[in-house]
């Protein structure tokens, strides 16, 4: 349940991110995507996560009780949460059904160094994704996690190429998060002024976007775009790449741009910000949430930015999400749990190109 397309994980706290680790598995959650924004930081995102796994594990004492320094939630949006824990998952098969949902998404965010320095950090990032691998058809029937311990003990990798649990596990399944951005926000996460940017910029801008875009196309692989006060010059990107497969991430214009994204085969995720729409918005909002097709809808938190209410203006994690899928499935008329069944279903088709069903069918 309450799968995220979007997070930041080395952006968490350390001492939150096993916990937070732990309580997915405790979830069932099907999918957890790490996203990168650099270059070259696939590797060491993907050592932190191990290392939050190793500790997540170890400290589970081995008949199974959770020890309090892993749950004991004295600090925050766990506790608040109210988030269940089953004493039973432990060790081994905790380890093995975290591995058998998390996947790692790389690609390089339009910062202006990065984008003065494209030619070459496009290039370490191709040279990066090939280490690690792609995911291929292998990643089909090893899927994300299927939440049954029999699943979890087969975990990912089972039906892979023969390379173990770890194989799988790292292999890129998406390209991003890339795109566009024009917001101009000093004082925000990105520190950019307008004045960072000149005509030469916003041509590297979108130079750097149509490479990846191209990447993600000969390596097959969805595209997780990031698309901000540019929905035209986005638009003029994919077109130019002609590839339409993956997500508008953290999705912020109106019906009309949906509309646009969706006639075109891409997925809309929507992130914690959609539940503090401002009251004179709230209408059109939930008309948009009511908009999408059920078959193209994706939730995300893009922790640890943009917590849901009540956690507003609170470092976000992927525990949170609950709050956006409530208010999602509110707006949608659904209940959670339908709505949960239908991001999944979603993120089967998009990311290993089955369904459920096939997935559960080959693991009989
Ligand atoms: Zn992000």
């Amino acid at each position: 349940m309450f799968s995220d397309t979007h997070f930041h994980f080395h952006m968490l706290e350390e001492n939150l991110q096993p916990r937070v680790l732990r309580e997915m598995a405790v979830r069932d959650c099907f999918f957890g995507l790490d996203i990168g924004t650099h270059c070259d930081d696939l590797i060491s995102r993907q050592d932190g996560i191990d290392k939050a796994i190793e500790k997540c594990a170890g400290i589970v004492s081995d008949d199974g009780a959770a020890s309090d320094s892993c749950i004991a939630s004295d600090d925050g949006a766990l506790s608040v949460a109210g988030i269940a824990s089953d004493g039973n998952l432990s060790g081994e098969k905790l380890k093995s059904k975290i591995k058998s949902f998390i996947r790692f998404s790389a690609g390089i965010w339009p910062a202006p160094e990065a984008i003065r320095d494209r030619k070459n950090q496009i290039e370490i990032l191709e040279k990066m994704i090939r280490g690690a691998g792609v995911a291929g058809d292998e990643s089909c029937r090893s899927g994300a996690g299927i939440a049954s311990d029999e699943d979890s003990r087969s975990g990912a990798g089972a039906a892979g190429d023969g390379g173990g649990e770890n194989s799988t596990y790292k292999k890129v399944v998406a390209i991003g998060e890339c795109g566009l951005d024009h917001h101009w926000n000093v004082s925000g996460v990105d520190g950019r002024a307008e004045s960072d940017f000149d005509d030469a910029m916003f041509l590297g801008e979108r130079e750097m976007f149509e490479a990846q875009l191209d990447m993600a196309k000969r390596m097959k692989l969805p595209v997780v775009v990031h698309s901000r006060d540019a929905f035209e010059g986005t638009m003029e990107c994919i077109k130019n790449a002609g590839y339409d497969n993956g997500i508008i991430h953290c999705f912020s214009y109106g019906i009309d741009e949906a509309r646009a994204f969706l006639d075109r085969g891409w997925y809309l995720a929507f992130g914690g910000g959609v539940t503090y729409t401002k009251k004179s918005k709230m209408d059109a909002m939930k008309e948009l949430l009511r908009f999408v097709p059920e078959e193209r809808l994706l939730l995300e938190t893009d922790a640890p930015y943009l917590a849901p209410v009540p956690f507003r203006g609170n470092p976000n994690n992927p525990l949170l999400i609950e709050h956006t899928y409530r208010f999602i499935s509110e707006a949608r008329n659904i209940n959670m749990e339908e709505l949960c069944e239908t991001v999944d279903k979603n993120i089967s088709r998009l990311f290993f190109k089955t369904t459920l069903k096939d997935i559960e069918f080959d693991i009989a």
